[in-house]
């Protein structure tokens, strides 16, 4: 079991401004006071009782951070500290200071897909190190794709391990948890998943990389989740026109339907589209390119639902706990039963919101 330190942040770390938001806390740059060094701190509010959504589960924080203690590798973010108060836990992790993969390249005026390799191969090499140890993440998506610092040829580190899983063998996992865009059929039928389902996001990832536009999205929930149980998607020669036929390929060995048959993240390390082989392949990549217009117009998109979620979120928990004070002056049984419907409705709430951070 995870060591939590017991007391307050603030007594190890000040505290500076918000870095990001999550649906249960916030991260926070913090500066270690006996060293001067900088942090990313990550607050998150637990819940008493399991099936409540007042705060994250107590069993899914010592998930996270289990996951996160095994991990070392230079593309996956790294836990430096553990603390616990009674309403929240603080995880002291390396501080990610480059932003957003997707921010980063929305601000180029072109890109060729051998700058867009040299990223894919951080994520993979990232993958590759946590798959041989039956890690998956399992949340794979642009948000949870962060560069180490702001340079010209920066470090790739993935981050959230919140809903990363250690895969015993012979034990089955199953969940349904994620953002419709970049989840597998497996995890939509909820079926045991594998390693391979974190394949599926980068295959999604890879087509919004080079086409701007994302394989399955519908004008709803639900077309998004069936075509995602279809596997339908095209790759149209409008968006792919300046896309090589090698990153095609890359793509059609990811977004395939049996999780067995997808490409694995050393399978794809040594896919001519990341490894050359010939001199031919290596002068395709070096002139294709990104659809830099389409993607611009993707991230453009992607950043407003962001920041539109979390003002839906932040009402919703303000109305919630208004009631919850009227409630708390009503009578103390009540209350309780309230607290039930509550944590029901957020644990719902809290569906849909992983929901809708991927629909249009
Ligand atoms: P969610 O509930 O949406 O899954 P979460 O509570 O698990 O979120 P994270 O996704 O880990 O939280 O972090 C929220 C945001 O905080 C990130 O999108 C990112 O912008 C920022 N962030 C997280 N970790 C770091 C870090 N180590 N360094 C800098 N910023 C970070």
């Amino acid at each position: 079991m995870a060591l939590f330190k017991p007391g307050n942040v603030e007594d190890f770390y000040e505290l500076g401004d918000v870095l990001g938001k999550g649906h249960f806390g916030q991260v926070r740059r913090v500066c270690e006071r006996s060293t001067g060094l900088y942090y990313a701190a990550k607050f998150q509010k637990v819940c008493k009782s399991t099936r409540g959504l007042h705060g994250v589960e107590r069993d899914q924080v010592e998930r996270e951070v289990a996951v996160l203690q095994l991990l070392s590798h230079p593309n996956i973010v790294t836990l430096k500290d553990l603390f616990e108060s009674r309403e929240e836990v603080a995880l002291i992790l390396e501080l990610v200071s480059g932003g957003e993969l997707f921010d980063f390249i929305a601000e180029k005026d072109e890109l060729l897909e051998t700058e867009a390799i040299f990223f894919m191969t951080q994520i993979l090499q990232g993958l590759s190190y946590m798959h041989q140890q039956n890690i998956a993440h399992f949340d794979l998506k642009p948000e949870n794709i962060m560069l180490s610092e702001k340079v010209s040829r920066p470090n790739i580190k993935l981050i959230d391990f919140g809903l990363a899983q250690r895969l015993d063998s012979g034990q089955e996992y199953r969940s349904n948890s994620g953002t419709p865009q970049y989840i597998p059929p497996e995890v939509i039928k909820y079926e045991p998943l594998t390693t391979a389902a974190d394949m599926w996001s980068i295959g999604v990832i890879t087509y919004i990389l080079l086409s701007g536009l994302s394989p399955f999205q519908g004008d709803t929930d639900a077309e998004t989740l069936n075509n995602v149980s279809e596997v339908k998607y095209e790759l149209g020669e409008g968006p792919f026109r300046t896309t090589s036929d090698m990153a095609k390929d890359f793509i059609q060995k990811l977004l395939v339907f049996c999780p067995g048959d997808r490409m694995t993240a050393d399978e794809c390390l040594l896919h001519p589209w990341i490894k050359p082989i010939t001199r031919k392949q290596m002068h395709k990549r070096n002139r294709s390119s990104i659809n830099m217009k389409n993607f611009k117009k993707f991230n453009a998109k992607r950043k407003w639902k962001m920041s539109l979620n979390m003002v839906w979120m932040c009402t919703r928990l303000l109305s919630l706990q208004q009631r919850r004070r009227a409630g708390a002056e009503a009578d103390p049984l009540q209350r309780e039963c309230d607290s039930d419907v509550e944590d029901a409705q957020r644990s719902q709430n809290s569906a849909v919101l992983k929901t809708l951070g991927g629909s249009d």
